[in-house]
């Protein structure tokens, strides 16, 4: 077999002839021309075989034993008969205006998926806003928002912070059934969401049947708008939250009237353990504290008590009789922190209380978030909103 040949096989293109290859230190230039000897008009459809002139291509294609392959392609130009316009024959393996193939252009995208756009930029010898430009494109071209919701039943809304200390959040869904980023939106208001799913249509909307959020407002009202089918929970792990701050802040403050005392130091860790988990040392720093000051060994067994409703509960209707027990317990602590928590379980005790019938929690968004704060360590902090989105939805196209 002729190196031509060979080369012809390996490179596989359709109507693509290799006339030579030359071999540089670093790179291979395979010269090329085409097989074809009729060109269509783009115009009036006439078939045409008349060729006014050749142009030349220079496109890079996948490296060759680590050497970028260039291939420096002779295209006809024809001329139509019938509307006399010119035309130049198109390649059915690489775009019009760029300077590479599609399979090169797709292990581009394939490696910007791993490394930051500057590394990829002079693996592959490009400049680097032509990767960044070509892994956008790549990504919007394949990404279908409808298709991503396509079968979603279990809808996850959390936020994530984009630019922090910048207070500026966004909104991100996912399909907690199959662990998935479904979509991020620019921000967390309750107009965008409903916006956003009055643009996804009624059917996508009916089908979810649960929805799992944070404790925001926005979130609550835009899905009781949005999912007429779906049962509502806050998600458990944002409620534990608000409770162990309440119980901090009472750390808090014996920390700073009672300086010297010893026993407050150092439990911070110890409070927000589940009380079976304490070795019998971490037990015993917890009892000196708690005989200090008995409305800390209150809090202490309230929060306990909060937590076991969360094992317990039968269903949502049992689950909202054992809450209401417990703010008539903690509603006695008369702490302000206790009271603010006290209303937010009050304000929202159906959704709170509905995960006895669901069990959906947030655990997966909060993984998923862990692979955005990733992807923006790779890329520098990444202040573009859009691309941050699409650099997250393009793990799953
Ligand atoms: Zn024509």
């Amino acid at each position: 077999m002729s190196e031509n040949s060979f080369y012809e096989n390996l490179l596989s293109l359709p109507d693509l002839k290799v006339d030579s290859i030359e071999h540089l230190p670093s790179k291979l230039v395979i010269h090329c021309h085409l097989s074809v000897k009729t060109g269509q008009c783009p115009v009036c459809q006439q078939k045409t075989t008349s060729i006014n002139q050749y142009t030349e291509r220079v496109l890079q294609d996948l490296t060759i034993v680590g050497k970028q392959v260039y291939l420096k392609i002779r295209i006809p130009q024809f001329e139509c008969q019938n509307c006399h316009r010119y035309f130049s024959y198109e390649l059915p393996f690489a775009d019009a205006n760029k300077s590479y193939t599609y399979r090169q252009s797709k292990w581009i995208f394939e490696l910007c998926s791993q490394q930051p756009f500057t590394e990829v930029a002079a693996l592959v010898n490009l400049s680097n806003k032509t990767v960044e430009h070509l892994y956008y494109e790549h990504v919007s071209k394949r990404l279908q928002v409808k298709e991503r919701f396509k079968n979603v039943r279990q809808l996850g809304i959390d936020e994530l912070s984009h630019r922090k200390g910048k207070g500026d959040y966004c909104c991100v869904l996912t399909d907690l059934e199959r662990g998935t980023h479904l979509d991020i939106l620019p921000d967390r208001k309750k107009e965008t969401i409903i916006a956003y799913f009055n643009d996804l249509g009624a059917g996508i909307c009916q089908q979810i049947q649960v929805v799992s959020c944070d404790i925001w407002d926005s979130y609550i009202l835009a899905s009781r708008q949005c999912f007429p089918n779906a049962e509502i929970t806050l998600d458990h792990f944002h409620i534990v939250k608000a409770l162990n701050e309440s119980l901090d802040a009472v750390r808090k403050s014996l920390r700073k009237a009672y300086q010297t005392h010893q026993e407050f130091k150092n439990i911070k860790w110890l409070l927000f353990k589940q009380a079976q988990n304490c070795t019998e040392e971490q037990t015993h720093l917890l009892n000196l504290a708690f005989e200090k000051s008995p409305t800390l060994h209150q809090f202490y067994i309230q929060r306990n008590r909060f937590h076991t409703i969360y094992q317990c509960a039968t269903d949502a209707e049992n689950m909202t009789h054992l809450l209401n027990d417990w703010i008539e317990q903690a509603t006695k602590l008369e702490h302000p922190k206790t009271n603010k928590f006290i209303k937010t379980l009050q304000n929202w005790m159906t959704n709170i209380a509905s995960y006895a019938n669901t069990f959906a929690t947030n655990a997966v968004t909060e993984g998923l978030n862990n692979l955005i704060r990733r992807i923006k360590r790779i890329s520098f902090g990444m202040p573009n909103f859009e691309h941050l989105r699409l650099r997250v939805l393009a793990k799953n196209i």
